[in-house]
């Protein structure tokens, strides 16, 4: 089978599929005005057919898991055919969504019986006032009961999503630990990245998740083996603990070296970081069944600009404004 491979020898096994811009949280850090219509012009997001193609485009180029996510990818009506659609592809073996979470309690039994492999939540505090202050909505309750319902469904391991800011959850690491110590949750530690529209905020609140690095290792944590098509988490383990922590770091040096990722926005442009290019369109290759071929060379023609690094460090988020667009 082809393999997705660019100039640094990167393989990319994984891709991140964003099926809507909408959100119905306004995170601080993200889009603390609310998601406001119109700024796709009059472009329509990706339709369930176009879905359908792009996931057997991929999979016929090496790709053996999607996450899908957003905005919040479980607005959509048609979630569960979307996941029944990608799912049509053997060759994807894991199928993941990140979500709020606010729908879990509802649906994810339908999600998990129509093909859905894995979940993350995004929860960044376990203090039910503090996750309203964050994501401007009084959802904690409905989120904690939609993460049981999920272990209900079958689900054997959960990834929880907290964004690390100082002065807001960079000191709750121990209540997380006890939360985790008999549930099998991988809390992953995502550092807070510079948007185009946060300067502000990632002045106030970035803190490097070092410090939470060196406090694991202190209580005897320790780092884990990584998979091929694994995300960019550093994952470490504890023997009295059921539960795991991943650190997300893309400020580190080398963040980059490991990248097996590539993403596809809810208008289909590819690309190929979360941070930087404008996008390579496939839409005009997403019509008909018959345009396969041609809509794979593009993805793998694409693939050949992909550059060694983001430019984050410099503060360059490119045209990323927030990350409600290509899904974080
Ligand atoms: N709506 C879904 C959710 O809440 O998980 C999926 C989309 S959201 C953009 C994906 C992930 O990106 C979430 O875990 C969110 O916390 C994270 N995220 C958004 N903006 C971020 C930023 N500036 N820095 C770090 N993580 C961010």
């Amino acid at each position: 089978m082809p393999q997705l491979i660019d100039a640094f020898a990167r393989k990319f096994y994984y891709l991140r599929l964003s099926i809507t811009d909408v959100c119905n949280f306004r995170c601080t850090y993200c889009l603390p005005d609310g998601y406001k219509p119109g700024a796709l012009g009059n472009k329509s997001f990706l339709s369930l057919d176009e879905i359908r193609r792009i996931s057997r485009a991929f999979a016929s180029l090496g790709t053996e898991k999607v996450r899908l996510t957003g905005g919040e990818p479980t607005l959509r009506r048609d979630f569960t055919d979307i996941i029944a659609a990608v799912r049509e592809n053997p060759e994807i073996r894991t199928l993941a969504v990140t979500t709020n979470g606010y729908r879990l309690a509802r649906d994810v039994a339908a999600w998990r019986d129509a093909g859905l492999t894995a979940i993350n939540v995004s929860v960044d505090s376990l203090d039910a006032r503090q996750f309203y202050a964050i994501t401007g909505e009084d959802k904690f309750t409905q989120v904690m009961a939609g993460i049981d319902a999920a272990f209900e469904a079958g689900f054997e391991k959960i990834k929880v999503n907290t964004v690390l800011m100082r002065g807001v959850n960079d000191t709750s690491l121990n209540s997380f630990l006890n939360w985790i110590k008999h549930r099998p949750i991988q809390m992953r530690f995502i550092e807070l990245m510079q948007t185009g529209e946060g300067g502000g905020l990632f002045q106030r609140h970035h803190v490097s998740g070092e410090v939470i690095r060196e406090q694991l290792l202190r209580q005897g944590w320790q780092l884990q083996a990584r998979a091929r098509s694994d995300g960019p988490a550093q994952v470490f383990s504890h023997p009295d603990y059921l539960g795991e922590v991943g650190l997300i770091m893309p400020y580190e040096k080398d963040f980059c070296a490991s990248c097996n990722r590539l993403r596809v926005s809810a208008i289909g442009n590819l690309h190929l970081c979360l941070f930087g290019e404008s996008g390579i369109p496939l839409r005009d290759l997403l019509a008909d069944d018959g345009q396969l071929d041609d809509l794979q060379m593009r993805i793998q023609g694409g693939l050949r600009g992909k550059r060694e690094t983001h430019f984050l460090h410099q503060g360059d988020s490119g045209i990323t404004q927030n990350l409600s667009f290509i899904g974080g």
